[in-house]
């Protein structure tokens, strides 16, 4: 979450700067959406000089009508206005359709750019609360008031529109000051340009004035950010989402803790800003409510200066009645256009903070060295890893997570990580996979550091299943692949080889059966056990030659993990595959076998020669777990 030291910081910084924010992100969306673009500027044209328009036939009417009253010339204006009318309404709702057409487009990929960021941001860097807490500020911010990168889209019509609004009024208005009253009139004092500029610099100010009241109100709402974004997680965590959960159904029924917690919380004005009595409807009823009240009333001092300065300047003979409306009109019209534009210059100030944010996260740096060298793909699998004295610290800790780890995987050969909880088992198949770079020390792919080589062709040789891996709900054959496009034959063979063979038989459509019910009524829910093989058959259908267990059955019994893992052996073939568990009957069958203990490698060996050294943590270990498996 952004700090409020954070948040003093960036409301120092220019105008400048946060006109350069908004133009970079009018500049990423215009990648994404020329014709949005192109859309807003035609559509902005259209509607801000169609009321010029309108209003100047208009006044031909009135003129008519005043002065010559000739029946065909009225005639003639009338159908004029008329099909005018229509054809600018006609364009531009065709326009509106088009900008509205292009924003959906852009709509639907609204999170992309951070979506890309946050897949390219290195392991380490996703792994940080502070990217976590950024990524979820961004969200919320876009949540409570469409603030960050949706709010520039807002702008730019406006903007558009404002900028038109006042060139065309402009235009349309010169006149009216230009246009002497007759000497002898009793008002001629307002041709003197003293009289003229007192009465521009009166109307310019009073829009100045209404723009700043409307500003300084969401400014200070703004302030209110957190306040806001805090309220609308409590409203949603308590409002709906825990209700839904259905994790937490029992536990809500046992405590009662929507009844006890929940509701308490929401209907607490200090923990709710949305409620009667919270500091932000203080605020809305006080300074931010007189603020805006203010805004209001000076626009209408603003239309009532118009109309007297236009009907002075015609009663006093300077132009006929039908200009009467046109210059209320356009005038009307121009200093609405100021009001606009000054009122989307605040806001992009104002959403300037919080772009500030967004642009921090699309700018944080990856730190990781990606070199250029490539994994030959070799058929012989022959891939030598080696961790030459590797030791590690997750950023932000003094502790070693791992210290002078030195080990080397023989081709083909299945090796066991084994050791307490916490003993460093998971860091180092994170190493390994180089979702972290070692502190100290090197990591060898057939004696090159795997820093040297690209990240993806690396990433290529291995297939891990973690401990908390993650299913989609799609197709079956889309979660086994990971591609919509598959070779089916190959995703059926690996499916049954991972142990999913018979309860493949009885899905409703095989492969195309969509998992869960998330996004498919007639979805299908898997148990632990069988989502387990369907991440193993995943793993094997990727065919790396690497193969890395993670306790993906730690929800499992040890009798049936056993089983799992040996049975993963046997179609795990020409494979090097790890295994990592804290139960060691699981690992009986490799063929060398590591124990971690506190980040270190204490013991390695086979089974027979660990378990037959009575000193070592593994005999312990053994001791310890063997009356789960005595009968095994
Ligand atoms: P194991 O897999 O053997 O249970 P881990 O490799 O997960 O152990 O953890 C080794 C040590 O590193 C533990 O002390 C753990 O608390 C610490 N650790 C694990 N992940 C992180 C992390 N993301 N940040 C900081 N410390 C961590």
């Amino acid at each position: 979450m952004a700090t409020t030291t954070d948040k003093d910081k960036q409301t120092k910084q220019s105008f400048a700067h946060y006109w350069k924010q908004n133009l970079r992100a009018w500049r990423m969306w215009y990648r994404q959406s020329p014709g949005f673009f192109a859309a807003t500027l035609l559509s902005s044209t259209c509607g801000a000089l169609a009321p010029y328009l309108t209003i100047w036939l208009s006044a031909q009417i009135i003129s008519e009508l005043a002065g010559g009253r000739d029946p065909r010339r009225l005639a003639s204006w009338a159908a004029l206005t008329v099909g005018v009318t229509a054809l600018l309404a006609l364009a531009g709702g065709a326009l509106n359709r088009w900008r509205e057409y292009e924003r959906s487009r852009l709509m639907a990929v609204r999170f992309k750019p951070l979506a890309d960021k946050m897949m390219t941001l290195d392991y380490a860097e996703v792994d940080r609360q502070e990217v976590q807490d950024l990524y979820s500020q961004i969200l919320q911010n876009d949540n409570w008031g469409g603030y960050g990168m949706y709010q520039t889209l807002q702008l730019f019509p406006d903007f558009c529109k404002g900028a038109v609004q006042v060139a065309g009024g402009v235009g349309f208005t010169l006149s009216l000051f230009l246009t002497d009253l007759p000497a002898d009139s009793p008002l001629a004092f307002l041709n003197s340009p003293l009289a003229l500029f007192v009465v521009l610099a009166f109307m310019v100010l009073v829009v100045v004035l209404s723009s700043l009241c409307d500003n300084k109100a969401t400014l200070m709402l703004t302030k209110k950010t957190e306040a806001f974004t805090f309220g609308n997680r409590i409203f949603s965590f308590y409002g709906f989402q825990m209700v839904r959960d259905r994790k937490r159904a029992g536990d809500l029924r046992i405590y009662r803790q929507l009844k006890n917690v929940g509701m308490p919380l929401m209907s607490v004005p200090s923990s709710l800003p949305f409620v009667p009595g919270s500091s932000i409807a203080k605020l809305s009823k006080g300074r931010v409510g007189l603020l805006f009240g203010l805004c209001q009333s000076l626009t209408a001092v603003m239309t009532c200066a118009v109309y007297l300065f236009v009907c002075l300047k015609s009663w006093g003979g300077a132009f006929d009645v039908g200009l009467v409306t046109r210059y209320v009109g356009s005038a009307t019209q121009l200093f609405g256009g100021i009001s606009l534009l000054l009122l989307t210059l605040s806001q992009v100030r104002v959403n300037g903070t919080f772009l500030d944010t967004t642009f921090r996260f699309l700018d944080l740096p990856n730190h990781m060295y990606q070199g250029s060298l490539t994994t030959e793909k070799r058929s012989d699998r022959n891939y030598q890893v080696e961790f030459k004295d590797v030791s590690f610290r997750y950023p932000g800790t003094d502790r070693w997570a791992l210290r002078h780890v030195n080990v080397k995987f023989r081709i083909g050969s299945r090796l066991a990580v084994v050791g307490p909880n916490g003993s460093g088992k998971t860091t180092f198949i994170k190493l390994l996979c180089r979702l972290y770079d070692p502190t100290e020390g090197e990591i060898l792919l057939n004696g090159i550091d795997i820093r040297k080589y690209r990240y993806e062709d690396y990433m290529d040789i291995f297939s891990v299943v973690f401990q908390d891996f993650r299913l989609l709900a799609l197709p079956l054959g889309e979660n086994v692949a990971g591609a919509a496009e598959y070779d089916r034959d190959l995703a059926e063979r690996c499916l049954r080889g991972a142990g999913f063979g018979e309860r493949l038989d009885t899905m409703p459509k095989g492969l195309d059966t969509v998992l869960y019910k998330e996004l498919d009524q007639d979805g299908v829910a898997v148990s632990g056990g069988e989502a387990q093989k369907i991440a193993i058959a995943r793993a094997l259908y990727k065919d790396a030659p690497f193969i890395v267990l993670d306790e993906p059955t730690a929800a499992l019994d040890p009798i049936a993990e056993a089983d799992i893992y040996a049975k993963f052996d046997a179609i795990a073939g020409d494979k090097t595959a790890i295994y990592i568990s804290h139960r060691l009957s699981s690992c009986k069958f490799c063929d060398a076998i590591a124990v971690f203990d506190q980040g270190a490698i204490v013991q390695t060996g086979t089974h027979d020669t660990l378990v037959a050294d009575e000193n070592g943590l593994y005999h312990k270990l053994w001791q310890a777990q063997a009356q789960y498996y005595t009968n095994t």
